[in-house]
């Protein structure tokens, strides 16, 4: 079922199921740090092809949508679009970055989630303009709102399934009263919806970082909107598509196994049963993390009796999963070859407790200048950036895809640093 880490080196297999930290080329990652400074992301579009490449493979008569909040960058977004995954939008501000990416109408589902009103004002304008477009509500409220502005376009309704799934409670959204309606009042809101709007889906969401046991409650999920499904379809209103969400996992520990994508899928298939639909999976995470690091430099080290201290110039307003939900994520230190190990307490500059990457971790001993490479930064990474502290956001540089030349050795600049001047330029006073 699953891979060891020896099986899924990189050099081993064309498309493997898993890109670890300690594959990226460290002469360019460094090379990378000189020209652009740190903190910065690098987002390999080439990975990002090779994981939309492989989702499909798994889920071959299955639409494969990409959840753009994992990683919304432009780039990004036209390389998924290029290799022919939609686009599932949490926002209007998501929908109109998928819209200036090039995704048609066809190719964009908006997810609703309490949604304020100038999102949905946002979306029915583009719907005017890109009729195929599809939204899905998660309260018989949120289709009234849309009535109320003219919509009777694509509809799906977002189901709360009763059960959740994901690496950490925050992250858990499949019984959680905030999403979707309740189950056993699904199927009617189908059947009264499908009288205003074009009823085209149901959906549900798991929750987010999904492997090992926590996969039977994925299964758990799907077995259930089969049930749905069957149910609505005895009312006579035909589903396009049946949408099971996302979450698949993605091995942060340099250890972990990677999930066994196609038994995954195989399980899905198994677990829906019978249904008149299309099946639709969201995934985000499993498109961008292992495609991205995120480079940060040693500012300082302090010796104490515990451990040492060192301070990096990345912090949790670079990258927010460690103190968000005590995420782990593998850190190399680029320079450190040959040194003694030590454990290390890898901090940010933010004042905050929170602000720590790793605690005690065995380290090559640190020094001040090293460069450190953290993995699987690609999915939610820059996108929960924030500017706390007045830190402005770090840059962002792409390879591969189009930024590569012919010998491979290019990279362009995604998005550039902000600035000590961006800070307050939306300030009136
Ligand atoms: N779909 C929905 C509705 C979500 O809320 C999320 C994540 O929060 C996703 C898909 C993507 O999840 P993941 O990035 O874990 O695949």
């Amino acid at each position: 079922m699953s891979e060891s880490a020896d099986e899924v080196s990189r050099d081993d297999r064309p498309n493997p199921a898993v890109r670890r930290l300690a594959d990226w080329d460290a002469a360019r990652l460094e090379s990378l740090a000189d020209e652009y400074g740190t903190p910065l992301y690098v987002t390999d579009l080439d990975r990002v092809a090779e994981n939309c490449a492989r989702l499909r493979e798994a889920f071959p008569d299955a639409e494969v949508r990409y959840a753009v909040k994992a990683h919304t960058g432009r780039a990004v977004l036209e390389t998924v679009r290029d290799a022919g995954l939609p686009a599932e939008c949490a926002s209007a501000g998501e929908v109109h970055r998928a819209l200036g990416a090039g995704f048609s109408g066809d190719e964009i589902q908006y997810t609703a989630v309490h949604p304020p009103a100038e999102d949905l004002d946002y979306v029915v304008d583009a719907w005017r303009e890109h009729p195929d477009l599809t939204v899905t509500v998660g309260a018989a409220d949120t289709a009234e709102r849309l009535a109320e502005r003219g919509f009777d376009g694509r509809l799906c309704v977002r189901v709360n399934p009763g059960v959740g799934a994901g690496h950490h409670e925050k992250v858990r959204t499949g019984a959680n009263a905030k999403f979707g309606v309740p189950y056993d009042r699904a199927a009617d809101l189908v059947e009264s919806a499908s009288e205003a709007f074009d009823l085209v889906g149901v959906h549900a969401h798991a929750g987010s970082g999904i492997s090992g046991d926590d996969l039977e409650n994925h299964r758990e999920l799907v077995r259930r909107m089969g049930d749905l499904a069957r149910d609505v379809s005895a009312t006579g209103v035909d589903l396009e598509f049946v949408d099971v969400g996302g979450g698949f996992g993605v091995p942060y520990g340099e250890d972990e196994p990677a999930l066994d994508l196609p038994a995954v899928a195989e399980a899905t298939r198994e677990a829906i049963g019978d249904i008149d639909a299309t099946l639709a999976v969201e995934p985000g995470r499993y498109v961008v993390a292992d495609a991205g690091v995120l480079l940060t430099r040693v500012n300082t080290v302090k010796e104490t009796p515990e451990t040492v201290v060192t301070g990096v110039d990345a912090g949790m307003t670079t990258l927010l999963r460690p103190a968000l939900y005590d995420a782990y994520h593998a850190i190399r230190n680029l320079d450190g070859e040959g040194r003694e190990t030590v454990g290390a307490t890898v901090v940010g500059p933010i004042c905050e407790s929170s602000d720590v990457f790793c605690e005690n971790r065995p380290l090559p001993r640190p020094e001040r200048g090293d460069l450190l490479a953290v993995g699987n930064a690609g999915a939610y990474g820059y996108e929960m950036a924030s500017t706390y502290n007045s830190r402005p956001r770090p840059a962002e540089v792409a390879l591969g895809g189009e930024a590569d030349g012919e010998s491979g050795e290019n990279a362009a600049l995604v998005r550039r640093r902000e600035t000590l001047t961006d800070l307050t330029e939306v300030e009136s006073r």
